[in-house]
């Protein structure tokens, strides 16, 4: 059982949702046919580009809109326009985080407009106390630390009686530095790797990870 937690924040894209790779492919696909057109590249060096921007600016979309002044907002639309039939909803999980006690948040680095598609599907969303997206933090995408200062500023979250659920392992760094507790959701198809979640010690994933898990319904039902 946690103690003395007061906020729960979930990451939305492969947390909320069991990393599938068929669903979460879509949105990377799309990405590289947008690159691919705007900037006029063949769609082999488009996913180059999409992938080194993601892991130098955050997203693949900081990237985008650093280098080449893209408007994000096309983007996002574009990207997040996508079928949501194969992500099922689990009542379960509607359960145990309705009963979490104190406030729940997403914090995505996602449109406003496919955090409440996407949770609503999940049939989530009315749960939340609060959404913030990556309009909501000019774009600057976690794991930079600004975002989650925002964030936490805009809810008057103590970060020390909060806790971060997040697959992507590299945006618990922040957070656990500003003295939340951190789980890592991981899956069977991991979208990152080997990108991003490139295991950094012999006898865990990294020293900012409390927790690790590949189930978010298991884990909390075992711990809250
Ligand atoms: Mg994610």
């Amino acid at each position: 059982m946690l103690r003395g937690i007061t906020d729960w924040i979930f990451d939305l894209d492969n947390t909320l949702y069991r990393g599938d790779a068929r669903f979460f492919a879509q949105i990377d696909k799309k990405m590289t046919d947008y690159i691919a057109r705007y900037l006029a590249l063949h769609p082999t060096e488009a996913r180059l580009l999409q992938k080194e921007y993601l892991v130098e600016y955050g997203t693949s979309l900081s990237g985008l809109m650093a280098v080449h002044g893209m408007d994000p907002a096309d983007f996002l639309d574009y990207v997040h326009d996508i079928d949501l039939d194969m992500l099922k909803p689990k009542p379960e999980l509607r359960s145990l985080i309705d009963a979490l006690p104190g406030r729940k948040f997403i914090l995505t680095n996602g449109s406003r407009g496919h955090a409440r598609k996407v949770g609503t599907h999940l049939g989530l969303y009315d749960l939340f106390d609060g959404v913030f997206a990556i309009e909501d933090v000019d774009y600057i995408p976690k794991p930079k630390r600004s975002p989650y200062v925002c964030f936490c500023d805009a809810f008057d979250i103590e970060a020390t009686q909060a806790i971060m659920f997040e697959d992507s392992i590299r945006n618990l760094e922040v957070p656990k530095y500003m003295g939340m507790r951190t789980v890592l959701v991981t899956s069977d198809h991991d979208w990152h790797t080997p990108v991003l979640n490139k295991p950094t010690g012999e006898t865990g994933p990294a020293p900012y990870v409390d927790y690790v898990t590949d189930d978010l319904v298991t884990w909390l039902s075992a711990h809250t």
